[in-house]
């Protein structure tokens, strides 16, 4: 049999584009410092430069959600409504309003475990400065800490403290959000298999290989040593720990996880770990049970049903919620 000219030209352009799909088909990384924190995302794509826009439009949006709701930030619609919201009510976006709102939600949930007005005492502390609050700064401060005193119109869209005094950070729950937001625009790109991560708070879409994601939870003490691996499709997972932000002083550490009702880091965990559907709700979630403690968080957990928790007591016992305990 005689291959003509042209169909030999033809199987060999088919071989070529296929070899070059091949190569172009591939997993595509970045990382990025946005937020205060390492972001990476990771994701599989077939088109190398389609890849590169969806990177680009998450890291966009990570830069976008951090101009908004920066507590660094003077201009960040955040900080005007530290500055003015005691005095009147404050006009912002509506997903700002929204995730103030929710962050509310969260704080009647765990019984004011989870407290975005922590901000008013929790800004005397100054961790790579090594400085805190006396005890009595403490107790000026506190009676400013409460999250009835911010009140959301969502129908205006505004937000209005109560009583001067009040600041608010969103710290413990806007990274989840933010890789919420990124993950949505994954999704929008077609992208099937990814991993977003800003510094404790991932979120995954499908698988990797046909296996699931694997998310290694670290020991507190140590960063290189793992405690626990979590096998992930389709799921988020948030990590607070004692461990992020902090000094060290007379044996006692201070960290930046603070308890609301006393105005000090919260000291009856190492580290908390959730895992759920999304990750705002994991990232609220991890910082709640932080709070919360063994006994306590571990009941929430429990309760809620749809979130798992693996958490390390200041003895170094590991305790996880029933949906992840051996059988
Ligand atoms: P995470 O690493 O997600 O647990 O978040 C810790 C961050 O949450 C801190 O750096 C603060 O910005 C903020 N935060 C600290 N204590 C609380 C609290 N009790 N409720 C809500 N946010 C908090
Ligand atoms: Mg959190």
């Amino acid at each position: 049999m005689r291959v003509s000219a042209s169909r030999f030209r033809s199987i060999f352009f088919a071989v070529i584009s296929l070899t070059a799909m091949a190569a172009h088909a591939d997993w595509y990384h970045r990382e990025a410092a946005i937020m205060g924190t390492r972001i990476a995302v990771e994701l599989w794509h077939e088109d190398a430069s389609e890849a590169e826009r969806a990177i680009e439009a998450v890291l966009g949006e990570m830069r976008r959600v951090d101009a908004l709701m920066s507590h660094y930030k003077p201009e960040s619609q955040l900080s005007q409504i530290n500055a003015r919201a005691a005095l009147a009510p404050v006009a912002v976006d509506s997903e700002l309003a929204s995730l103030i709102e929710r962050a509310g939600k969260l704080s009647a949930l765990t019984g004011g475990a989870f407290d975005i007005t922590y901000a008013s005492v929790g800004y005397l502390y100054d961790y790579r400065a090594h400085q805190r609050p006396t005890d009595e700064q403490i107790e000026a401060g506190l009676g400013a800490v409460n999250w009835r005193h911010v009140v959301v119109d969502p129908k205006d869209s505004t937000v209005r403290f109560t009583r001067s005094g009040v600041r608010i950070d969103l710290g413990g729950i806007a990274k989840g959000y933010a890789v919420d937001r990124a993950i949505a625009i994954l999704e929008s790109h077609g992208v099937r298999h990814a991993s977003v991560t800003a510094g404790g708070d991932s979120r995954i879409i499908g698988d990797r290989f046909g296996r699931p994601w694997i998310i290694g939870i670290r020991h507190p003490d140590d960063a290189d040593q793992v405690i626990a691996r979590i096998p992930m499709i389709d799921a988020a997972i948030s990590t607070s720990g004692d461990y992020e932000r902090y000094f060290d002083e007379d044996g006692e550490r201070f960290h930046h996880i603070i308890d609301p009702h006393t105005g000090k880091s919260a000291s009856k965990l190492r580290s908390v770990t959730i895992i759920g559907a999304d990750a705002t709700t994991t990232d609220g979630l991890s910082t709640s049970v932080f709070v919360m403690g063994p006994e306590r968080g571990i009941e929430l957990i429990e309760r809620l049903g749809d979130v798992d928790a693996v958490v390390v007591k200041s003895n170094g016992k590991v305790l996880y919620s029933s949906g992840l305990a051996p059988p």
